[in-house]
């Protein structure tokens, strides 16, 4: 079987090009979508996704700010950029970029993000409505995955979705995203960890089988339900000393054998790492119009 693969790229300039109009309409209302990232310290992978961030605003016309904070920065300090932030009208998205330094706290810094503002979805507010179902700024990368699904016509209703991974990034809000009443979920959903016995007993009855762990190539063909739908979230760099770079980026997914099995598949990379930063453009803005609607007292 030729397993269709389900391109990122192309879904999230979809995401960015649907972008256009409501940041133009926004604008036209006085209100141009802002996004403010922090970063501390000096991580290189970190200092790319932030660069990554900024572009992406800069090519959809989001005004965007990247404050960068030495390593020693204190709690307290943190803390007051975050308070500051939250009442600058200029921002309606507050992106804390993770991980943060040892000795900052980073559950501290996620909830005194206003949930207004919580563009990263990780808010426990943003986190409680997404399970009572309720309107919210989605986590990027989970929604991301919904969006791959729905771009490409993958029904979920009544489905069987497994997801392999239980972080609060990524497995338990793609599991509550699911499992909700909705057009691109409404799945029966498992989910599986370091503590589940028989993992493949699992993964086998999956229609949709997604990963998240962190762990290169751990799912294997024989995983894998013949005719499976299979998102691979996981980007892991893998050792290659016949790469200029000395390293590969690969999946948690073993790509080569299992898109002989299944009926699509994500690639690492060009799958759903790219959908991350599309998802938040898309929460930024979706921030600006509810702040938009606020200032127009809830009239559209
Ligand atoms: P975490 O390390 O936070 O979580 C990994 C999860 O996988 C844990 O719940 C863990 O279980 C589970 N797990 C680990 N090993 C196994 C195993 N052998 N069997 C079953 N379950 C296992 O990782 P993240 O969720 O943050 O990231 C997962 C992957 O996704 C990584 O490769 C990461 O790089 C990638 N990622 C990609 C993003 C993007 O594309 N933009 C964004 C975020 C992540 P337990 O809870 O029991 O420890």
């Amino acid at each position: 079987m030729e397993a269709k693969i389900l391109h990122g790229k192309v879904v999230a300039e979809a995401v960015k090009e649907g972008l256009r109009p409501r940041i133009e309409k926004c604008i036209k209302k006085g209100v141009y979508p802002g996004l403010v990232v922090v970063l501390v310290g000096e991580d290189p992978a970190s200092q790319v996704y932030v660069r990554n961030k900024a572009r992406a605003c800069e090519s959809l016309g989001i005004y965007s700010e990247t404050r960068c904070l030495s390593v020693d920065t204190t709690q307290k300090e943190l803390n007051e950029l975050v308070d500051r932030l939250n009442a600058d009208d200029r921002f309606h998205g507050i992106l804390v970029q993770m991980p943060l330094p040892k000795h900052l706290d980073d559950i501290e810094i996620i909830e005194r993000i206003s949930p207004q503002k919580d563009v990263d979805g990780f808010h426990p507010m943003s986190v409680g409505r997404l399970v009572q179902g309720q309107n919210t700024l989605l986590p990027c990368t989970p929604a991301g995955v919904l969006e791959i699904l729905a771009y490409y016509n993958i029904e979920t209703n009544g489905k069987h979705v497994v997801v392999v991974g239980r972080s609060n990034i990524v497995g338990k809000p793609m599991l509550n995203l699911m499992y909700q009443k909705s057009k691109h979920a409404n799945a029966t959903v498992t989910i599986c960890h370091t503590g589940t016995r028989n993992m493949e007993e699992h993964t086998l009855r999956a229609d949709i089988l997604i990963v998240a762990t962190g762990v290169p190539e751990m799912i294997k063909a024989g995983m894998v339900k013949d005719g499976a739908v299979v998102i691979d979230v996981g980007v892991n760099r893998v050792d290659d000393d016949t790469r200029k770079k000395g390293y590969r980026l690969v999946g948690d997914v073993a790509y080569d054998e299992v898109k002989e099995r299944c009926s699509a598949i994500t690639p690492v990379p060009g799958g759903v790492g790219l959908m991350t930063i599309a998802m938040l453009m898309k929460n930024t803005v979706q921030a600006a119009e509810d702040h938009v609607n606020l200032k127009n007292n809830g009239k559209k």
